[in-house]
């Protein structure tokens, strides 16, 4: 691995740039795409965003949305930009497969490629790596990158401080998460000094919801809500029968299973989804509880030791089953 500082020579002139970051990309991958889309653009570089997948409606307000290209609704276009590309930075992900199609593109380019990320297990195709398990969300190391690395704070705007502080406030559950430290505090006050409406942000992504989604959260809680006080463990489960119900969009599932992590005494919590073509399996845990070994184990995913995901090619029912077999072998300690 090559030493990241070395960047800042190879950005000191205009180069072509792809952003990318994973597929259904939330508020961090996002926000740190963009935070560093409009940090590259004062410098000088062509550069372009591409999300695999679409996004959140409550994300499209984030400055410079507009130019975010979608690979699956302009494939040749994304194929075109990759291809054309001298350097790609890969945010908020680590392992090729989580960008799809896009990533057997982002594999045999020959331009430079840059990882930054906080995930366990990054995957080695990158050739610099700004990689850091105990940051909260992609967008602190993307802050950290342009101020400590690049050296260039006085490029944090407030467009770059927007989308920065909306990665951190996404993925450290609104600063309450153990990995939200005094430096992130400090970083934070700092996106504010430059800029970032902090009250506005939070609106735009938490009070933006349709009445559909309020009314199918209410549903969920009331009559999918399952609680195995025996495991210290509660399950939201949602076929896909209710999701077409409730007009149910990207993004309106996000923050669901939380609910199901506030019951006092609940140490796992599981949302098992019945999307179009699999099934979808989020998992939230306290303490050290090891969620992501779940996931590895038996849904083919993975993700941080309490915030985890998989999926299956089972019926809903065999995986709402299987999830409810594995319980016993983590017992003890769910009981901790
Ligand atoms: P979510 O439950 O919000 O979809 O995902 C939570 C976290 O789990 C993500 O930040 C990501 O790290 C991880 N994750 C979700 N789905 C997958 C998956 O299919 N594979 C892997 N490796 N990680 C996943
Ligand atoms: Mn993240």
């Amino acid at each position: 691995m090559l030493e990241i500082t070395a960047l800042k020579e190879i950005l000191a002139d205009p180069k072509h740039i792809v952003i990318t970051t994973h597929h259904k990309p939330d508020g961090d991958a996002m926000g740190s795409s963009l935070g560093m889309y409009n940090y590259l653009v004062q410098k000088g570089h062509h550069v372009k965003v591409i999300s695999p997948t679409d996004y959140p409606v409550f994300l499209h307000w984030l400055p410079s949305n507009s130019d975010v290209v979608i690979y699956t609704e302009q494939k040749e276009e994304s194929a075109r930009l990759v291809e054309s590309s001298d350097l790609i930075f890969c945010l908020d992900f680590n392992t090729l497969s989580r960008i799809n199609e896009l990533g057997e593109l982002v594999r045999v380019s020959s331009a430079t490629k840059v990882m930054i990320d906080h995930h366990l297990e990054p995957e080695d195709f990158d050739d610099y790596r700004h990689w850091n398990i105990n940051a909260c969300a992609t967008a602190q190391l993307v802050y950290d990158f342009i101020v400590n690395v690049m050296q260039e704070e006085h490029l944090v705007n407030k467009d770059v401080a927007s989308c920065l502080y909306t990665g951190i406030m996404t993925d450290s559950g609104s600063f309450r998460f153990p990995n939200t430290t005094p430096e992130v505090h400090h970083i934070v006050a700092n996106l504010i000094t430059k800029g970032a409406e902090n009250w506005k942000i939070h609106q735009l992504v938490y009070d933006n919801f349709s009445e559909d989604r309020l009314r199918f959260l209410g549903h969920c809680l009331l009559n999918n809500l399952q609680v195995f006080r025996e495991y210290n463990t509660a399950m939201i489960s949602v076929t896909q029968a209710e999701l077409q119900r409730y007009n149910i969009e990207t993004g309106d599932t996000e923050g669901l299973v939380n609910y199901a992590l506030t019951i006092n005494g609940v140490r796992l919590a599981a949302l098992i989804i019945e999307r179009a073509d699999k099934v979808k399996l989020s998992l939230r845990s306290t303490g050290e509880f090891p969620a992501n070994e779940i996931c590895k184990k038996y849904f083919q995913g993975g993700g941080h030791r309490n915030a985890a995901g998989g999926q299956s090619d089972q019926p809903i029912a065999e995986v709402i089953e299987k999830f409810k077999s594995i319980l016993p072998e983590y017992k003890s300690l769910l009981l901790v």
